[in-house]
């Protein structure tokens, strides 16, 4: 702590509610405001990246208590960390808030219904054992076409959590052509596709997709027996203990299949695993090997491009949304936009505001739906704009709740992962169709 810090700091000791110290970084330049999607969204300073920093000082040197107004404002952050790209001064913006939540879970009153709304979320959503036997009476509902009506009558915000989910009921399973672009197997590092926990039961084919198109640019792809959740929902949640119980999980299964390389379709869990150097740096035990495991993590667009993978003619008019963790976390913004720019025929246009938070951040739209539907309004309105055929993005989150407001609007345009759409334009030259919308397994 420099001078001036020292002269601005409290006399009596500092709650440890966040990493106190961090706060200092923040020179309230308001340069991350634009950044914020809840920002734009109210236009409230205690929505902002700045005014939720300002609450978390105030709580720590005690000028503030936690009051229901407080846990509100931050509440309502999607920890997208939209805010730390924009930062000028290095604000380590997604810490202070997870710190701030973990504060939160213990010392904040919630309601019982707020206790039990997070305790389904984690007893369900990371289980796809659990999950599974609950989507055979949706499907069945779906048959008898009577979905929308069981949408509507149910209580709370269940109906908004089924109208999330995809159709359910699918036909046209095609068998995979070999394409005649793939490669040889190179002789370069193993790689992985961490198949997610929800993702596991709506996005396999995805998962498939994406160990295809590493498999024909040569790389030598392992399944993991079982893939545990990678605990980001618990950790969002602030069930810390769970979410390092998952970490282990995982870390212990890539050992044991021995991948160079882990890539997920899914752009938070990918962020979450390159996070577990941080999760678990008090665990004597299993410290070294989840910065190991870490250093690991690659996306997929950054090894296709790598490996030149080569696309035949695809015409189509694209546009694509940054996933939160890709961008923010993960750093990667340009190498998805490379491949696709890649395709003989393809038209990328940019849509206004790509980065910005499209309201899904994991649980957050099954917590937050107002803000969450919000969000997506302006995310789709932006999308429209663009006259795209195809909204590209690389995270299943992202497309459940973008394809829910493109299916309320009876849009035309349909939102699709990047590992399908590239899959998509290969099949292209053998003549195979593709399955688009996703299904349940
Ligand atoms: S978080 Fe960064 S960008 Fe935002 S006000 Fe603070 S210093 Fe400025
Ligand atoms: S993480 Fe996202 S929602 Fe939260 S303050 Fe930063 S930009 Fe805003």
């Amino acid at each position: 702590m420099n001078a001036t810090q020292m002269a601005t700091a409290p006399k009596q000791p500092v709650r440890d509610i966040v990493d106190y110290e961090l706060l200092f970084d923040c020179v309230h330049c308001g340069l991350c405001l634009e950044a914020c999607p809840t920002y734009v969204a109210t236009r409230k300073e205690m929505d902002s990246p700045r005014g939720r920093i300002y609450l978390m000082k105030s709580l720590a040197e005690g000028r503030l208590e936690l009051e229901p107004d407080v846990v509100r404002h931050l509440d309502l952050c999607l920890e997208c960390r939209g805010c730390e790209t924009a930062c000028p001064s290095g604000v380590r913006y997604g810490r202070l808030i997870e710190k701030a939540r973990f504060y939160i879970a213990a010392h904040y009153p919630r309601s019982k219904a707020e206790h039990l709304l997070r305790w389904v979320i984690s007893s369900l959503f990371p289980h796809p054992t659990r999950l599974r036997p609950l989507l055979w009476p949706i499907k069945a509902v779906e048959t008898l076409g009577l979905r929308s009506v069981v949408e509507q009558i149910l209580p709370g915000k269940l109906g908004g959590w089924l109208s999330l989910l995809p159709p359910l009921v699918q036909t046209n399973h095609t068998e995979h052509q070999p394409w005649p672009t793939a490669r040889q197997t190179i002789d370069g590092p193993t790689v992985t596709v961490h198949q997610g926990c929800v993702a596991q039961l709506f996005f396999s084919r995805t998962n498939q997709n994406a160990a295809r198109l590493l498999k024909a640019a040569g790389y030598r792809v392992v399944p993991m027996a079982r893939t545990p959740c990678c605990g980001a929902l618990d950790w969002h949640l602030a069930y810390v203990e769970k979410a390092k119980r998952f970490a282990r999980a995982n870390i212990r299964e890539i050992q044991r299949i021995q991948a160079d390389v882990i890539v997920s379709t899914g752009s938070g869990c990918s962020a979450a695993i390159a996070e577990y150097g941080e999760l678990l740096h008090d665990d004597p035990h299993f410290r070294d090997q989840a910065q190991a495991i870490s250093g690991k993590v690659r996306d997929l667009s950054s090894l296709l491009l790598e490996a030149r993978l080569s696309f035949p003619k695809f015409p189509c008019t694209v546009t694509y949304h940054d996933s939160c963790h890709l961008t923010h976390v993960l750093g990667v913004r340009e190498a998805p936009r490379k491949l696709l720019r890649s395709i003989p025929g393809l038209r990328l246009v940019e849509m206004k505001d790509s980065d910005l938070c499209c309201g899904s951040a994991g649980s957050y739209n099954l917590l937050e739906p107002e803000m969450a539907r919000e969000l997506v309004r302006r995310k789709v309105d932006n999308i429209l704009a663009t006259g795209a055929d195809y909204v590209v993005q690389s995270n299943p989150g992202c497309e459940l709740h973008i394809a829910a407001e493109l299916r309320r609007r009876r849009a035309k345009t349909q939102v699709i992962h990047l590992a399908d759409f590239l899959a998509l334009a290969m099949d292209a030259q053998t003549g195979a169709r593709s399955e688009l919308s996703v299904s349940a397994q």
